[in-house]
């Protein structure tokens, strides 16, 4: 008898299964149930990558002999009334120790985020792709099936001289799942993992060919370098006395345990009458049209046999499927902003092919994550075969850390590990190019009208200007792109700032304050007087803005100049002309006792009083001095200091 070891789901996991479940909760969530396939050929896909990486070294693993590939199959019950779809991969497969850790626990960061935003959304409207945006990786199968059974191998070693094949199984109304031996034995082979979904009875479309087919295509096919083979059964009309050709003998962990259960209670009589029935020799029958049965006939296809999708002339690729290819190898059904396909020379003579994709929106936790955060969604390739995603010290700066690319290196020996890839000059090169397509493909947006205008600078505005912070070797470029709304028009960049200049301005004006609207900062009592001489001033209402005028400190030699601090000149020397400094000396003269009061009264909080000929219509204003902090940046200096 099978010995099934029963385990509770980690708590977290247990809410995920939970929504997935309840998904009548969650709208969006059915309606984006196919993405069950294209989670489940992305961990084949996985498990196959990590096999082949580990064989580099460990050749006892895996010598090159067995084919490595995944397969999906769509096996239809006998009473056509409901089915299973079998994905299985020859990959790392698992042990029982790691079925349970990886399958009944979750370690996906940003995994707390979507439980609290799908749990706290009942109608499920606003979650349109959270799906998408998080990926729900392996418990997307319960968005189709009834019950999963995942069984896998555990690899031959000298302490199990034999693969062990071990179940996990777990079903949507249980809050538990359980390990156990499978009771068919091994009949996966030396690696592998093998998925066995009984599917819903609202699912049974899985089963069907072309649905199947375009499922894959649409979202797999070409994020995998792993053939992907589709068997499905086909309904074919035949004469009755025809022989059944399907060989889908296919027995299933389920299946295997009722056997075993039926074997130890003594056979039922009928079924032998019932064989003898079907054994009685058929009665002769003068010619009448033959009877037609319906029989399921097998087809297996090979889906993905094109080479992927970088591989490929860029000539030949639609937009379309650069789009899919980014969603299912990304995990973000966003569709990106823009991307290049390319092949290059590192400059060491590393030849490689590549495409670099600018995603059409950031992650909410983009601005969360430290200076020092470096992204994963750079994935090397060495002759089709994947390498790493870290970097290491070449990973690029936050400032372009969003970006998502494949690069697939021709030269570079295929049993590089990690340290050694660092050492060579080839990543920092890499990081080089990648940067300067980035730069390009941010540049020629910034020359487009329209919509994608506007998304550009709503997406990618800030994180231009976190560039000229940070990537001191493109700032000037990035400087450049970076745009700003002022008193007079939105997203001027500054070259067209200066352009814009009054005869004799010497300074680019702005106003900061930090979390304002710019049509309200336009309303300060700083920006009114240069508005009314036609001046333009940046007004900036993001930390990140105040940040850069801080550092940058001058563009084309023209410095910035807070119009809230001292140091303001105006250039319009008829208007700063000889005249308006007498009146102010008068008026300064006549309202001394009035200064001298007022600067008393305000003891240390203000350095001096003075008449301004700053000021049109409000009485008066407080100004930083030129070398201090504006209150902004205080305020935000002590936060942070907090
Ligand atoms: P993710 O793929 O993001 O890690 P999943 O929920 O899709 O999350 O999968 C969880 C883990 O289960 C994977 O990280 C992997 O360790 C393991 N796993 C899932 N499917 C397979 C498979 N076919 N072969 C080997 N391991 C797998
Ligand atoms: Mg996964």
């Amino acid at each position: 008898e099978i010995q099934k070891e029963k385990h509770n789901y980690e708590s977290d996991v247990a809410r995920m299964r939970k929504i997935v479940i309840n998904r009548q909760a969650l709208d969006s969530l059915y309606s984006h149930k196919e993405i069950f396939l294209r989670e489940l050929i992305s961990n084949a896909n996985d498990a196959l990558e990590k096999l082949r990486l580990i064989s580099l070294t460990d050749k006892s693993v895996w010598d090159g002999s067995e084919p490595l590939n995944i397969t999906v199959k769509a096996i239809k019950d006998e009473d056509g009334k409901g089915g299973r779809l079998i994905i299985s991969d020859t990959g790392i497969g698992m042990s029982p120790e790691e079925l349970t850790k990886n399958l009944g626990t979750l370690a996906k960061s940003g995994t707390s985020e979507f439980l609290a935003r799908a749990e706290s959304d009942e109608g499920g409207a606003a979650n349109g792709n959270l799906i998408g945006a998080f990926g729900l990786g392996f418990y997307s199968s319960f968005l189709v099936a009834d019950s999963v059974y995942v069984s896998s191998v555990t690899p031959a070693s000298a302490k199990n001289p034999e693969p062990v094949q071990h179940v996990f199984s777990s079903s949507s109304e249980d809050s538990s799942f359980e390990i156990f031996p499978d009771p068919r034995g091994n009949t996966i082979g030396r690696h592998g993992t093998e998925i066995t979904l009984h599917l819903k009875e609202d699912s049974l479309e899985y089963l069907e060919n072309p649905e199947l087919m375009n499922l894959v295509n649409k979202h797999s096919s070409f994020s995998t370098s792993f053939p992907i083979y589709l068997y499905t059964q086909q309904e074919m009309q035949v004469p009755d006395d025809e022989e059944p050709v399907s060989e889908a003998e296919e027995t299933s962990p389920a299946e295997a345990l009722d056997e075993l259960e039926k074997e130890e209670t003594p056979k039922d009589e009928d079924e032998a009458i019932v064989e003898d029935v079907e054994e009685a020799p058929e009665e002769e029958q003068s010619p009448a049209p033959p009877k037609l049965k319906t029989i399921l006939v097998d087809q297996w296809q090979h889906l993905n046999s094109q080479p992927p999708i970088w591989q490929r002339d860029p000539k030949e690729v639609t937009d379309e499927e650069y789009k899919l290819f980014y969603a299912s190898a990304f995990k973000d059904d966003t569709e990106p902003l823009a991307w290049h396909h390319f092949s290059g020379d590192s400059g060491s003579g590393v030849s490689f092919k590549s495409i670099i994709y600018l995603p059409g929106k950031f992650e909410d936790s983009f601005w969360q994550q430290p200076l020092t955060y470096r992204s994963k969604d750079i994935r090397l390739m060495v002759k089709r075969v994947f390498i790493t995603s870290d970097f290491g010290d070449e990973a690029l700066p936050k400032w372009a850390s969003w970006v998502k690319v494949v690069v697939d290196a021709e030269d570079l020996p295929l049993n590089v590990s990690r340290e050694t890839l660092q050492s060579t000059r080839f990543l920092k090169q890499l990081k080089q190019i990648i940067i300067k397509h980035v730069i390009q493909l941010l540049s020629k947006f910034s020359e487009e009208d329209g919509e994608k205008f506007e998304q550009f600078v709503k997406t990618y505005n800030t994180v231009i200007k976190l560039g000229a912070v940070e990537d001191t070797k493109n700032r000037e470029k990035l400087i450049g792109l970076a745009r700003f709304n002022t008193n007079q028009r939105n997203f001027t960049t500054l070259d067209q700032y200066l352009e814009n200049r009054k005869q004799g301005q010497k300074q680019i004006f702005y106003l900061a304050e930090m979390g304002k609207d710019p049509e309200d900062i336009a309303k300060s009592v700083f920006v009114e007087k240069l508005h009314a001489r036609g001046y333009e001033v940046l007004l900036l209402g993001e930390p990140m803005e105040e940040i850069f005028v801080q550092n940058i400190r001058q563009w084309k030699n023209v410095r910035f100049q807070d119009v809230a601090k001292v140091g303001l000149k105006f250039g319009d020397e008829d208007l700063d002309d000889e005249e308006e400094k007498e009146l102010l000396k008068e008026q300064t003269e006549k309202y001394r006792p009035l200064l001298d009061y007022l600067k008393k009264q305000a003891g240390t909080v203000a350095r001096d009083v003075v008449i301004s000929n700053r000021l049109v219509t409000s009485p008066c204003a407080m100004v930083a001095d030129n070398h201090g902090y504006t209150a902004n940046v205080q305020r935000m200096m002590s936060a942070s200091n907090a």
